[in-house]
């Protein structure tokens, strides 16, 4: 084990009222801090989480700021006041400026070179002058690639592939839905940019679903979804169909993304390209004795037993939450 190479998220949602918590499930509608949790152990427990639509981004109601009422990600809001979440409309949230902006400051502070463009939004065009912004201000020597988690057509995300060759990206990850089956085949068949699969391949059953019937070049590996073990499948799986993998996060802690780095690092095909590790830099605190540190693009893995890492056992006191 070595290094990983270190990636950085910007787009829609991402911005920093994101909150610590994001599920890719749709049970996007609760009242409450009960249905919250419900929700939350709902998602922990049940795999059909990442098969279902849409990214949905939850905090924990009394954790947000008094007056500040919405938490975006992706179209779905929170909304403090009664706990119902709530559709914005998608072109309200991260402007290309700040995408720039945030983009900008992960490189210059972190070393950082890799960056996933949060896409989706309708029209199209919004996202397609994000990604050139992005490409324009970064130079032709940072890896673009986007996701779309699905909220685009076939239709919608084939003209924008189409307008964004010249942009030079890596892959594109879930632009539309894995359930619009034809659709997504027609995508993956008319695309000269890989697309890749996140949450539509929460196992190993479903790769082989996506890969054999021609729905995607690419697959995402979480740990923090399929854990060591199923991941290590995952891995296999795709090393045996000769299809290329990319480390992802789901709003990975300190502890997850050292899970993620370590995983990353024992692989030629994970370590590869950069992994997606750089969401813990959105996070005020973390349970760590001693806090990961990406510098110069690159989160070293660490040397110690198991995963290397110790638990700060006062900061475990105060932020645990039974019940
Ligand atoms: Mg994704």
């Amino acid at each position: 084990m070595g290094e990983a190479a270190g990636q950085f998220a910007v787009g829609a949602g991402l911005g920093k009222q994101v909150p610590g918590l994001l599920l890719e499930g749709s049970y996007g509608v609760g009242a409450g801090r009960e249905a919250q949790r419900r929700l939350v152990l709902a998602c922990e427990l049940d795999q059909r989480a990442g098969e279902l639509g849409g990214v949905t981004a939850l905090q924990a109601v009394h954790a947000l700021p008094a007056g500040d009422g919405l938490l975006c990600a992706l179209g779905v809001v929170l909304d403090r006041g009664d706990g119902v979440l709530r559709r914005l409309r998608r072109e309200q949230l991260a402007s290309a400026g700040e995408m720039v902006d945030d983009a900008m400051r992960m490189r210059e502070q972190h070393g950082i070179t890799t960056f996933k463009v949060k896409v989706g939004r309708r029209p199209v065009q919004l996202d397609i002058t994000a990604c050139r912004a992005l490409r324009e201000a970064l130079g032709d020597d940072t890896e673009l690639y986007i996701d779309g988690n699905r909220g685009w057509t076939a239709a919608e995300s084939a003209r924008a592939l189409h307008q964004l060759e010249d942009v030079g990206l890596l892959f594109a990850e879930e632009p539309c839905p894995a359930d619009d089956i034809a659709g997504r085949r027609w995508l993956v068949q008319h695309s000269n940019i890989p697309i890749y699969a996140d949450e539509s391949v929460s196992r190993a059953a479903d790769v082989t679903r996506e890969i054999l019937g021609g729905s995607a070049t690419g697959v995402s590996i979480k740990t923090a979804r399929t854990g060591f073990t199923h991941s290590q499948r995952i891995h296999h799986l795709c090393e045996g169909l000769g299809v290329e993998v990319v480390i992802g996060n789901q709003i990975d802690g300190q502890i997850g993304s050292v899970c993620n780095a370590a995983f990353g690092a024992a692989y030629e095909a994970t370590s590869r390209r950069a992994g997606e590790l750089s969401n813990f830099l959105d996070m005020r605190d973390d349970l760590l004795t001693e806090p990961l540190i990406i510098k110069d693009g690159t989160l070293p893995v660490r040397q110690g037993a198991g995963l290397g890492i110790d638990i700060d056992e006062d900061k475990l006191r105060h932020y645990r939450h039974d019940g």
